[in-house]
């Protein structure tokens, strides 16, 4: 373990540096780690050899000899991605650098069970890659977003209302059986040369077989949370992400990193119980905030009334067309998320909140709502700068936020330590 002023310094620590995409020297890394040149030569080779970090000869040195210049190899790895919601589901394949090279929106019920669902997940990730023009070899890891509690560790869902038949499923482990199948069937397989025998010579990696490509799980808002958070980086460390779908919840991002709570639970802000409404909610309690300002508490108050409202997009294109009810229910729902938010502000003190779902569409006749409630009721110092927007990246938080997740964990510098078998050397912090 690491004592007062020592540090570990990895192959992952070298590979942190060079994620900016800063070309650097052999001498620039040493100064930046306090390591040897020779060590950091070792490290470097290691990452050369997992095609994270590619070397050209670049500057002239004061010697007059080319000094070899070393940069992150963003492009060469991809990364699987799949957001499932209730009824659709949107898959990718992403680089990783979080360009989407490939997409794919589809009807996928997710109450079909997951033997069905992961099956058509594996075949359209495949017919992605291909599409993509990558190789299986090529691909770092998959991150799925599923519509319900997940823990994150096992990549299980734990009691998920909306899909019958998921409790406790092995997520990753099927999903990883199910791509491997699909992989195997790669065109060229066994007949010579593939695409990415170029990439990782000799290695003969498959998806199955592969370590370092982890299959992770977790619910779509976390997902979600971590994609915007990317795309507000680097100047946010404090976010919430509210989802307001058919149900309601929040993805927190706390010092820039994702906050799941001791079981995967925190965020659930949906079932938090709001003051004057004793509507009943599908969780089994009366007056939750979901039960008032959830899309299909919404669209059944619109029923109600007559009009043709099955869920939340209904609700918001019968807003846009000037239906005063739905109007008048969407406005109020933003003041209800506004009341509950106030308390979070107030609570977590976040520098940004996101507002994302199919009822976020509704803009501003949703935001003015939000905002007024918690401008109002939360502590000027906590709401002096704080920005309440919704989402940059729309309908595919989900992908590059499952892709983020999936990212980050591989290029930690710990997951690149253990790959590269380099363990870390403790230098003296200076
Ligand atoms: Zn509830």
């Amino acid at each position: 373990m690491p004592t007062n002023g020592r540090h570990a310094v990895g192959a992952g620590a070298l590979l942190a540096i060079l994620r900016d995409g800063q070309p650097r020297t052999r001498g620039e890394l040493a100064r930046l780690t306090g390591l040897s040149r020779s060590t950091v030569s070792q490290r470097l080779d290691a990452l050369i050899g997992s095609h994270w970090v590619v070397e050209d000869e670049g500057a002239i040195s004061s010697g007059g000899r080319p000094a070899s210049m070393f940069t992150f190899n963003g492009g060469a790895r991809v990364v699987l991605a799949a957001d499932l919601g209730a009824t659709r589901a949107r898959l990718a394949v992403l680089d990783v650098g979080l360009n989407v090279l490939a997409e794919q929106v589809a009807d996928l019920p997710v109450d079909l069970g997951p033997e069905p669902v992961l099956g058509a997940v594996a075949a359209s990730l495949r017919d992605l890659l291909a599409t993509a023009g990558r190789d299986p070899a090529q691909v770092c890891g998959v991150g799925i977003g599923l519509p319900g509690p997940v823990e994150h560790r096992t990549g299980r869902p734990v009691n998920p209302p909306i899909m019958p038949g998921w409790d406790g499923f092995p997520v990753p482990e099927r999903l990883r059986e199910l791509l491997a199948e699909r992989l195997a069937e790669w065109p060229g397989d066994g007949s010579g040369e593939r695409p990415g025998d170029r990439l990782v010579e000799g290695s003969g990696d498959r998806l199955g077989e592969l370590p370092g490509a982890p299959v992770l799980v977790d619910n779509d808002v976390n997902v979600m949370a971590l994609g915007e958070h990317w795309a507000a980086r680097p100047a946010v460390d404090h976010l919430i992400y509210i989802k307001i779908g058919t149900g309601i919840g929040c993805g927190i991002i706390s010092g820039g990193r994702l906050h799941r709570g001791a079981r995967g639970a925190a965020g659930d802000v949906g079932h938090i119980r709001v003051p004057a409404s004793g509507a009943p909610c599908r969780c089994g309690n009366t007056g939750c905030l979901e039960a008032v300002a959830g899309g299909a508490s919404m669209a059944a108050a619109l029923r109600a009334a007559g009009a043709d409202a099955r869920g939340s997009k209904d609700v918001v294109a019968l807003m846009r067309a000037g239906d005063p009810l739905a109007t008048r229910l969407v406005r109020q729902a933003g003041r209800e998320v506004g009341a509950v938010m106030a308390a979070i502000v107030n609570f977590f003190n976040p520098s940004v909140i996101v507002l994302g779902g199919d009822v976020a569409e509704a803009g501003e006749q949703l935001l003015a709502g939000v905002r007024e409630t918690i401008y109002s009721r939360s502590l000027p110092l906590a709401t002096q700068h704080l920005g309440i927007r919704t989402g940059e990246l729309g309908d595919r938080a989900g992908v590059v936020g499952a892709a983020v997740m999936v990212v980050e964990h591989v290029l930690d510098p710990a997951t690149i330590d253990e790959a590269t078998g380099e363990r870390p050397a403790y230098v003296t912090a200076r």
